[in-house]
């Protein structure tokens, strides 16, 4: 299996959008286009010729350049079998399970609905890499337009059981207010508080914080942890079912200053 060349461009106030190379067939996907220009200039400066477009969900700030990009290259549009109707020009639908070939690299799509119901994320395993839209933040999670707390543990709880070593191409750069809440909620947390400190110096020197890994997000991140005695006795929910810690940890976050 072929490794990915992945380059990460930062457009609107706080969205990635991924362009993703196969070296062996030369196929270029972009990952959630939120815009036309940004993507489509990166890749003509480095010579590439869009193929594909993978979407996580329906949200404008992931598929607003779907046709624009479509016309303007003739390329697949990849995305979310259960929710054909609300991805822009989709050609390709996918679901929980199903294996894409990427010319010589291989996504597992999986079905993580919550943040929206038909949300997917694209697993790249030869390449360490997992697009997740806004399913599974650097030290937090999307909020849960469509779904319920169960069905977003269930969703997070598959992608924490991914390789520590998995890098997590998430779709927004939130990761500083993340984590003032991550750390009001468990204090106590050294690495928490020491990936903390990576992040402001990080964000001071105008550099992103994603990709992070699965591994650190497992130590750090409030919503991959919700079944854990330390976290749950960090919240005052010590012995309590996970999805209910899992979601009392979200209604926080929501109102959270
Ligand atoms: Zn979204
Ligand atoms: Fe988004």
């Amino acid at each position: 299996m072929s490794a990915l060349e992945i380059v990460q461009i930062p457009v609107l106030s706080d969205n990635y959008v991924y362009l993703a190379r196969e070296p062996v067939s030369g196929a270029v996907a972009i990952v959630d286009p939120a815009v036309v220009e940004e993507p489509m200039a990166e890749a003509a400066r480095r010579g590439w010729k869009i193929t594909h477009i993978l979407n996580t969900h329906h949200h404008g700030d992931h598929v607003g350049g779907n046709m624009a990009i479509k016309a303007a290259t003739g390329c697949t549009i990849v995305g979310p079998k259960a929710d054909r109707e609300r991805i822009p020009g989709i050609d390709i639908e996918v679901d929980d399970g199903e294996a894409f070939d990427f010319g010589a690299a291989r996504a597992t799509v999986m079905f993580v609905p919550g943040h929206t119901r038909g949300h997917i994320a694209y697993h790249f395993a030869a390449s360490d890499a997992l697009f997740c839209g806004d399913t599974l933040f650097a030290l937090g999670c999307g909020r849960m337009f469509e779904g319920t707390p169960p069905q977003m543990w269930n969703s997070l709880s598959r992608l924490r059981a991914l390789p520590d070593a998995t890098r997590i191409y998430c779709a927004h750069e939130y990761t500083q207010s993340n984590a003032r809440f991550a750390l009001h909620v468990e204090p106590g947390n050294a690495e928490l508080v020491a990936r903390s400190a990576r992040i402001d110096a990080l964000r001071a020197a105008g550099k992103p914080t994603v990709p992070s890994l699965i591994g650190e997000e497992k130590a750090t991140n409030p919503f991959l942890r919700a079944d854990l005695p330390a976290f749950q006795a960090a919240i005052g929910m010590s012995g309590q079912v996970p999805h209910e810690v899992f979601g009392e940890t979200r209604r926080r976050k929501d109102t959270f200053r």
